[in-house]
């Protein structure tokens, strides 16, 4: 599904990703965990293009996002991201936040829009949201609607930065068991997380990124009883 080759990107001097190479199946869950400030930020946001490489190429499905050519927009569309911080729009209810891209951008007609929202939210557990506004709404529940509203745009990938890092940790658990379900239901995901129980539980296979590279690529058994690089072990010491 999605194929990495010699991936870099420079900041001005800062070389933050140094020849990252990887290849993602259909289906299959990572988790991408590191120290901060290794790259994992910058690494899940050139798979959409969020961030241009400086070089190498990514294929999505077999379309060369990298190549200039390529209709970026278009791709997007089957890439959900989801943040730290929700970004939902403060000034629409739930169901209009969900409901927005499919109809302006997809050209959906507002009721099949509106029914699929409500499936969707019911998937999350927000089905008495629906005509909540943001602001009402606690995180744990915001950053449910997020994911909601990525799912919206029915994504074949998707991307999640540290979707519970921003919240109070009883709320932690209700956001991982809606990413664990999506994991079930087969989604192709990048997760970078923190959790690292979840990440132990939920993924296919641990990409351990310090300093620009992707040092480990392995199950997560195998990573969390025996990391084959000394950082990582000296990295689980410190978090586990
Ligand atoms: P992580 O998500 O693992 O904490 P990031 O990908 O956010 O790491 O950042 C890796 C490095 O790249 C850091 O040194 C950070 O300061 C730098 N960086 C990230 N984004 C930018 C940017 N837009 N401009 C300049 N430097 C950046
Ligand atoms: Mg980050």
């Amino acid at each position: 599904m999605i194929n990495v080759t010699d991936l870099t990107k420079t900041f001005g001097k800062n070389q933050v990703l140094k020849g990252i190479s990887t290849a993602v199946e259909k289906g299959e869950v990572v988790a991408v965990i590191g120290p901060s400030g290794s790259g994992k930020s910058t690494f899940l946001r050139c798979m959409n293009m969020l961030e241009t490489p400086t070089s190498g190429t990514i294929t999505i499905d077999g379309i060369a996002i990298t190549d200039p050519k390529t209709d970026i927009a278009r791709v997007r569309q089957r890439i959900g991201m989801v943040f730290q911080h929700f970004h939902l729009f403060p000034h629409m209810t739930v169901i209009d936040n969900i409901t927005f891209a499919p109809t302006q951008v997809k050209g959906m007609p507002i009721e099949e829009a509106r029914a699929k929202a409500k499936e969707l939210l019911a998937r999350v557990g927000l089905s008495d949201k629906a005509d909540s506004y943001p602001s009402r709404l606690s995180g744990g529940q915001k950053q449910r609607v997020a994911i909601a509203r990525s799912l919206a745009m029915e994504p074949d990938i998707m991307l999640f930065d540290e979707p519970t890092s921003a919240l109070d940790p009883e709320m932690v658990k209700e956001v991982l068991n809606v990413i664990r379900g999506l994991a079930d239901s087969g989604m192709t995901m990048l997760i970078v997380t923190h959790e690292m129980k979840f990440a132990r539980e939920a993924a296919d296979t641990i990409y351990f990124l310090d300093d620009g590279k992707l040092v480990e690529r392995t199950k997560p058994e195998q990573f969390f009883t025996k990391p084959q690089s000394e950082r990582a072990a000296r990295f689980l010491e410190q978090v586990l």
